[in-house]
């Protein structure tokens, strides 16, 4: 199967409200323009070093999406073209994205990272660490970024049930915020969970993001 069948038949078996983040990481400039040939804009890597390299690269039009682990001090070199960042889990970065963004005259799109995942290796915000930050006025504030949604992975495990239960928990969280903090807000709608192992549960569970690689593009040589 090429990357065009593969993203043809995803196409065909996904509802139409949930996007396909095409996950690139470790994939070479040609497997990204395939799929950019089929007519797939929206593409997801996790290392800014391998971002940084790629983008100028490849089209314009591409919508880029971090989905990996950000340190504050990478930032500036996403802010200028980024579409939306998955994987933000503290205000120390929400505020540097804010401030990058400004100088930059963008608006940056963020999805707050819940630890969802019985791992301890997992990034994301816990609840306590998720209502400090709703407590807090500098948060509300911010102008150059907006709030779209959350994003969480689910425990590396054979065991179904215990990820369709996290998904689930994700959901929960998605669901109270939107209800207590950002019901007027249509920018807070996307819950960004699943990959190649789990998006078919992600997508049962309410996700509007699955964030793919390798039912794409194939397995990657590390
Ligand atoms: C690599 C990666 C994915 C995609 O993984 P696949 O199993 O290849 O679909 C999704 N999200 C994040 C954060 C990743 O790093």
């Amino acid at each position: 199967m090429s990357i065009t069948d593969n993203l043809n038949r995803l196409k065909e078996e996904i509802p139409e409200n949930v996007q396909i983040i095409a996950v690139s990481k470790r994939k070479p400039m040609e497997d990204i323009l395939e799929a950019y040939h089929a007519g797939h804009r929206v593409f997801g890597e996790n290392r800014v070093q391998e971002l940084i390299e790629k983008q100028p690269q490849l089209p314009g039009d591409i919508r880029w999406h971090m989905v990996g682990h950000l340190q504050t001090n990478k930032v500036k070199y996403l802010a200028g073209f980024v579409d939306c960042i998955h994987s933000v889990d503290s205000l120390k970065l929400l505020k540097t994205i804010d401030r990058e963004a400004g100088k930059a005259a963008r608006s940056i799109s963020c999805l707050l990272q819940m630890h969802i995942a019985r791992e301890e290796s997992k990034f994301g915000f816990d609840h306590d660490e998720l209502t400090d930050l709703l407590e807090n006025h500098e948060f509300h504030s911010l102008k150059n970024i907006r709030i779209s949604g959350v994003m969480g992975m689910a425990t590396y495990t054979d065991d179904m049930g215990q990820v369709r239960s996290e998904f689930r928990e994700l959901r929960g969280i998605f669901n109270r915020l939107k209800d207590v903090f950002y019901s007027d807000d249509p920018d807070f709608c996307e819950i960004s969970m699943g990959m190649t192992g789990d998006y078919h549960l992600a997508i049962e569970e309410g996700s509007t993001m699955i964030r793919i690689g390798t039912v794409i593009f194939g397995p990657r040589n590390y």
